[in-house]
């Protein structure tokens, strides 16, 4: 029998449907294991393919723009905005703001990976590090509203370049879900004292059918409301920061969770395409309320959102922003509970 679940964190429906189950055409179950591709411009030995490097995690003894790096940073040729553009909003008829904004890449490993479940743990630690360092460098600037961080892996999820790559765009504006949830977090802090993410991950854990795995401060569970099959949500009920004011040993905890789980999730899979988001809550004023920046942290939980791209979505869907899962998220759990990393 489908349900209909109600996803408290971001306020949506999603159909549960087991029935509708189908088995899509089986990925294959070993990525390629290149360490270079020739034309890869973000290969270690490319570096002139790129434009100038905006930040880069190195060797001491290198320089930029050469090899030597681990991370590596640069402007998206292709990008949606461009920090050089004025910061400005023009209002009237047809209301608008000059393209302004920051979109960067930051290029996960200097090899040639495809795939997040190819990392080791310390590239997991030093991706984490990268991507604390840009959102605080771009924190400091007070005309970038809002941050999103994202990874697309694979076609299915959006990726026209298949070296591991992580993308941040920061925005002049709050995306109207994101201002949602975030007062949404705020609203559910002012009545009960607690953070709603907070909140869901104690009712994941009295009801224990939904959790893969726990480590450190860290819990990863597959929401109730799961929208994707597989979908995996990394979090902690303790406040430990934001994505820019994490502990070198909170980072040390959440690695090999997240690379664990990843494992977990291609052992079940095979080689997998999804979307990863790393939750951001707004950095200045904007249109959220004040007083949500002021407790931030106390309000909103650092998350890590995981969500294979299987099947594609339909009209119902896109339609009415209600997505059908074929997947119970408590058969994904149990099935990832019982799966090796790989
Ligand atoms: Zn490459």
């Amino acid at each position: 029998m489908s349900e209909i679940r109600y996803d408290r964190l971001h306020d949506t429906h999603v159909i549960i449907a087991p029935e509708r189950l189908h088995r899509p055409d089986r990925n294959i179950d070993v990525y390629d294991k290149k360490v270079v591709d020739e034309n890869c411009p973000f290969c270690e030995g490319h570096e002139s393919m790129t434009p100038p490097e905006i930040f880069a995690s190195r060797k001491p003894e290198s320089f930029a723009n050469e090899t030597g790096w681990q991370t590596r940073v640069v402007p998206n040729l292709y990008k949606a905005v461009q920090i050089e553009a004025a910061y400005q909003h023009h209002y009237g008829r047809f209301e608008h703001w000059e393209g302004f904004g920051a979109h960067e890449v930051i290029i996960d490993t200097p090899e040639h990976h495809i795939s997040m479940t190819q990392w080791n743990e310390s590239a997991v630690i030093e991706w984490l590090k990268t991507l604390r360092a840009r959102v605080g460098d771009l924190r400091r600037d007070h005309r970038i509203a809002y941050i999103s961080l994202f990874k697309n892996e694979g076609k299915q999820a959006g990726s026209t370049q298949s070296h591991s790559h992580t993308q941040l765009i920061g925005l002049p504006i709050i995306p109207k879900e994101e201002r949602d949830g975030y007062q949404r977090s705020y609203e559910h802090y002012k009545h009960n004292a607690n953070a709603l993410l907070e909140s869901v991950i104690i009712h994941e854990e009295e009801d224990t059918q939904r959790i893969v795995a726990n480590h450190g401060d860290f819990t990863a569970y597959c929401p109730y409301a799961s929208a994707y099959p597989f979908e995996v949500m990394i979090s902690s009920k303790k406040a430990l920061g934001q994505i820019d004011t994490l502990s070198d040993s909170t980072i040390e905890a959440l690695a090999p969770l997240l690379l664990s789980t990843l494992k977990k999730l291609k052992g079940k899979l095979g080689c997998f395409d999804f979307n990863l988001l790393i939750a951001t809550p707004p950095l200045q004023e904007g249109t959220v309320e004040h007083d949500l920046l002021v407790c931030v942290d106390e309000a909103c939980r650092f998350a890590i959102r995981i969500m294979p791209r299987i099947y594609q979505h339909d009209g119902f869907e896109v339609g009415t922003g209600v997505i059908i899962n074929p997947v119970s998220p408590e058969l994904a759990a149990k099935l990832l509970r019982e799966s090796n990393d790989v």
